[in-house]
């Protein structure tokens, strides 16, 4: 159980680690434990995979891949909507030593190129859709040896192979051996975030970081029936990537959508009876507002986990309102630099306004970050965190600038706890922005809006907003003489980014942006100046 010494939080440390140390074979055991349980379902096309079905493919493509030459330490990504194929994929990844990373389906040219020039995968799975919108730069990027297709489309060349291909063999499972690691610190997975600052950065999650935070108490199981679960995030968010990744080591019934739509989120929760719901804080606004549920039976829900995003009290209420059969709306505070959550209710005991209590395999501490001095109940300072479950940093940056002498990771957020070890988040200090729950570094688009030709200088940050969180906002200084709208600028970043990352805020002239005589901008500053606009309703 948690403990607290000197002003330092202690999550539960007792973990099971298997001397193999493979995340990849840790899983592949749990899943011989699950019988023959569905894991996965399709909500839309219903197509499903059970557990002993899921670990055939696995043996079957982590075979083919070795054969095809992933070795330790090759780093094996994923371009991809949500899939059947998807986990299989990357489990089979870890099995043969190879770090898997996922990216997002809806990114851009620009931003596939910055991920995958951060984690340079030698090979990739890559779906149809992706394929067919990316295929000349994947082929134009000369350390990917393979593409691994999911569908059956056209392409021609022996860089491409088909899924089917690897899939379709018989390994004996009884006789297949995941690769054995020597160090704790073998590199897993590499997720994407831009951390407290500047552009996205590629986080190292170790092989150990997993298997703690897949040993983290799994709502779905821990009561004493099994619930479905739903989610849309997608898996190559850590959200979804985590979240996904604890249902199968907890052997849950997992419905996932390759897409957000309203009506076809409620149908679904009716057509499986999903139990379990993990979700964005926008969805539970959609939730309490959408007339469409009215049309369905949505009773087996019975709780809903809530992260990624600070969820207003205010919608909480409305919620339980709404729907009394709902037992719990938990929230969780997490980052993707703790391999999923920081904190997280449960169902005992639950406070309002509370992210819950510090996960097993965390340790906390918060303190005044000007001065360092760790802070006691009810002192509100910035959360810092170590453990088996904080990742190993950021690809090609020095540990130096993100974690303190201690080895604490500095989370940019400002929270305090109460005597019972409860935390409330109060605030944010590192400039990123979330939308819905995902992350827009105000840098990346500040570098973008500087290409245009009529802008000078350029300042992002976020203005409040009751569904969304923030909605990205540019503070903009024109080029003298220069004429440009407001709806132009918009336009311009909405070709240049994935859909969440849009200047959903607007775009307000200025005379300058506020800066440091050094050239940086004063984010504190640009919130000021976003409420003296009156931006905010
Ligand atoms: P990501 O790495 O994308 O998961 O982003 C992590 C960041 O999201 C945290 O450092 C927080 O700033 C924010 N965050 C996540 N969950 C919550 C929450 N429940 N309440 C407030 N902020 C949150």
């Amino acid at each position: 159980a948690e403990q607290i010494q000197n002003g330092i939080i202690y999550g539960d440390q007792n973990f099971f680690v298997p001397p193999h140390l493979n995340f990849g074979a840790f899983v592949l055991e749990k899943i011989l434990e699950h019988n023959d349980r569905v894991a996965l379902i399709n909500g839309e096309t219903e197509e499903q995979i059970t557990y002993p079905k899921m670990v055939q493919k696995i043996v079957n493509i982590a075979s083919s891949l070795t054969d095809l030459g992933v070795e330790i330490g090759d780093v094996v990504a994923i371009a991809s909507e949500n899939r059947l194929e998807y986990f299989v994929s990357s489990i089979a990844v870890y099995c043969c030593g190879g770090i898997s990373t996922f990216f997002n389906n809806a990114y851009t040219k620009n931003e596939l190129t910055h991920a995958i020039d951060i984690s340079k995968p030698k090979f990739m799975f890559v779906s149809g859709e992706v394929f067919k919108r990316h295929s000349e730069t994947l082929r134009s990027i000369n350390f990917i040896k393979k593409i691994v297709l999911y569908d059956d489309i056209e392409s021609s060349g022996n860089d491409c192979i088909r899924y089917r291909e690897l899939s379709e063999r018989y390994v004996d499972i009884n006789t297949y051996k995941p690769i054995d690691y020597k160090g704790k610190n073998g590199t897993c997975m590499i997720l994407y975030t831009s951390g407290t600052t500047g552009l996205a950065k590629g986080a190292k999650i170790t092989h150990l970081n997993l298997i703690v935070a897949c040993q983290q108490p799994h709502f779905g199981s821990s009561l004493s029936r099994e619930l479905t679960s739903l989610f849309i995030a997608p898996w190559s968010s850590t959200m979804g990537q985590i979240c996904g990744l604890q249902d199968i080591v907890h052997g849950i019934r997992t419905v996932f959508l390759t897409k957000y739509e309203e009506r076809l989120y409620i149908k679904t929760i009716e057509k499986y009876k999903v139990g379990y719901l993990t979700m964005p804080p926008p969805l539970v606004v959609m939730l309490c507002k959408s007339s469409i549920v009215n049309e369905y039976d949505i009773s087996s829900v019975e709780i809903l986990f809530v992260g990624g995003a600070p969820t207003n009290p205010k919608t909480i209420t409305q919620l339980k309102t709404r729907y009394p059969h709902i037992k719990h709306l938990l929230q969780a505070y997490g980052a993707t630099e703790a391999t999923g959550s920081v904190c997280r209710e449960m169902e005992v005991a639950p406070k309002e306004g509370s992210v819950g209590p510090i996960v097993p395999g965390i340790i906390i501490k918060v303190v005044d970050p000007e001065t360092n001095k760790v802070l006691g109940v009810g002192e509100p300072g910035e959360v810092r965190m170590s453990g088996p479950a904080v990742f190993d940093g950021y690809i090609g940056k020095d540990k130096k600038d993100d974690f303190d002498e201690a080895g604490f990771y500095k989370t940019g957020d400002i929270a305090y706890y109460d005597k019972d070890g409860y935390f409330y988040i109060v605030d944010r200090i590192k400039e990123i922005i979330k939308y819905k729950a995902w992350q827009v570094p105000p840098s990346e688009l500040e570098g973008i809006l500087l290409q245009h030709p009529a802008v000078k200088e350029a300042g992002v940050t976020g203005t409040p907003d009751l569904l969304a969180g923030e909605l990205p906002t540019a503070f903009v200084v024109k080029q003298q003489g220069a004429i440009v709208t407001e709806k132009e600028i918009v336009d311009y970043i909405s070709d240049k980014v994935a859909p969440w990352k849009r200047l959903r805020g607007g775009v307000i002239f200025v005379d300058e942006v506020p800066k440091t005589p050094s050239g940086k901008i004063l984010r504190r500053k640009l919130k000021a100046l976003l409420q003296s606009v009156q931006k905010i309703p």
